[in-house]
């Protein structure tokens, strides 16, 4: 009996171990556009900061009031610093007539329960005060000196080169509206832990081909706004009724789901590039812009060795102008689901089956379980009308050698 519970115990801290982690990815255009992203670690004490920062935050600009569209974005970053230690930021940008930019970040160690300050990781941080001070004010000149001497090192995350020191606007009395930050490089701080340095990913994944004529009935199905935990759900219908996607990622999730990745190409989809940041792209400047494109094909590449061709600007919002500033290619669609909106399979079928016809590009989402609901339905569907499913590449390609016919 006893050695029972004992067994019983062990498979559930097992189980409890292999439980995967998660991006939560709630992206919305119902009160102003709203894009939250953010981890789930399965580590219940940093889980519930992090959610209790996103609510928060998400209540602060629920109540704002705004003469134009006001715009949310919660973006994070994670990072393992080593087995036991890990890193998670969370900046919010909230647009309205103004724009508040605000970080969080947590630093948790799993092997003794603790959240590690700045004290913890430098060594002599002390010592090293003065210097990050003077850097500052040459880095941000209108900073106030005299709030500057009563900042705290609450706000770091780490990378394999830089630690980076955050500050609110606010706590400086800058004027800028964009965060403050300060990158030291590693090698020139002691630092307290260890940090494990990610070897390079070089795998080079090619994209499956697939047997279509020129006569055939072909569609396009995307999936925006992923990857997710219900994404690899999604590949599994594809693959049972041997279809494919094109799936639209958002750059700062990439990470955390790697294997999806190289499963979407491996087994013949096709993945393109969603932003970073699901930013509302229309408001950001070039070099914003770029940023947001080029992060995110260099978190694609450094896990798949593929690089993207295509575009799917965030909310459908694009001008010709941001067109010209990247060479990717700006892919749109014709079928809209509205799954997020809907949230019902017979009102996705609806907005879906009857639409279709050869050539056409349906817009859907793998951030949520609505679209993986209905998509056994659409695929039996539409392969009885003869359709063959094909990733949005192959759809321009078909297209331009049908023009050339
Ligand atoms: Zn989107």
């Amino acid at each position: 009996m006893k050695k029972g519970w004992l067994l019983m115990i062990i498979v559930l801290l097992l189980c409890g171990c292999e439980k995967d982690k998660s991006v939560v990815s709630y992206i919305t255009t119902d009160k102003g556009l709203v894009s939250i992203n953010y981890p789930v670690t399965n580590i219940n004490v940093l889980d519930d900061k992090i959610s209790a920062y996103v609510n928060r935050t998400y209540f602060e600009f629920k109540n704002m009031k705004s003469d134009k569209t006001p715009e949310l974005n919660i973006s994070y970053t994670y990072k393992e610093i080593n087995s036991e230690v890990i890193n998670v930021s969370l900046k919010s940008e909230i647009i309205t007539d103004k724009t508040i930019n605000k970080i969080k970040t947590f630093t948790y160690n799993k092997s003794n329960d603790k959240f590690l300050t700045m004290e913890d990781v430098v060594d002599d941080l002390g010592g090293l005060d003065y210097e990050i001070k003077k850097e500052l004010l040459e880095k941000y000149q209108d900073a106030d000196m005299d709030y500057l001497s009563n900042v705290s090192y609450d706000y770091f995350t780490i990378d394999d080169e830089n630690l980076t020191l955050y500050f609110n606007p606010a706590e400086i009395k800058s004027k800028h509206d964009e965060l403050i930050y300060l990158d030291i490089p590693l090698d020139s701080l002691k630092l307290l832990i260890d940090i494990d340095k990610q070897a390079d990913n070089d795998t080079y994944l090619s994209i499956k081909k697939r047997n279509v004529s020129l006569d055939d009935k072909v569609v396009a199905l995307t999936f925006d706004d992923g990857p997710s935990k219900y994404t690899d759900k999604i590949l599994n219908i594809l693959k049972k009724y041997n279809a494919c996607g094109t799936f639209f990622l958002i750059g700062n999730k990439v990470e955390f789901y790697s294997d999806v990745l190289k499963r979407m190409l491996e087994e013949g989809s096709e993945i393109g590039n969603h932003s970073y940041d699901h930013k509302l792209l229309t408001r950001l400047s070039k070099e914003d812009f770029q940023e947001e494109i080029n992060k995110t094909q260099e978190a694609i590449k450094k896990v798949t060795g593929f690089t993207p061709t295509l575009f799917r600007p965030t909310y459908g919002g694009y001008t010709n102008v941001l067109k010209s500033y990247t060479d990717l290619k700006f892919v749109l669609w014709d079928v809209d689901s509205r799954d997020w909106q809907v949230k019902s399979k017979d009102k996705i079928l609806n907005n879906i089956l009857p639409n279709v016809k050869s050539g056409s590009i349906v817009l859907m989402h793998d951030n949520h379980k609505y679209a993986l609901d209905a998509l056994e339905d659409i695929l039996v569907n539409l392969k009885e009308q003869g359709y063959k499913f094909v990733t949005v590449s192959e759809l321009l390609e078909l297209k331009k050698l049908r023009e050339s016919e």
